[in-house]
């Protein structure tokens, strides 16, 4: 992937909780039949979906 990405999922580290989704306040996570999707329209790169995600498979730059 891209090095100028700042916000990276790794598909196959992910547990599809759901805790992402439900802690972002832009409301820019949705979980997907294919995936986690963000808006990075709504993206503040907070970092805090990377902090509560239990397999780390977020990885946010600023
Ligand atoms: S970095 Fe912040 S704003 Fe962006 S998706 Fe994660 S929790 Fe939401
Ligand atoms: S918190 Fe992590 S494991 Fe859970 S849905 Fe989000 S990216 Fe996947």
């Amino acid at each position: 992937m891209c090095d100028t990405m700042a916000w990276k999922i790794d598909k196959q580290k992910c547990l599809r909780c759901g805790a992402c989704v439900s802690v972002c306040p832009e409301l820019a996570l949705d979980l997907r039949e294919d995936g986690l999707k963000n808006d990075m329209k709504k993206c503040t790169l907070c970092g805090i979906c990377e902090r509560v995600c239990p397999s780390r498979a977020i990885e946010v730059k600023k």
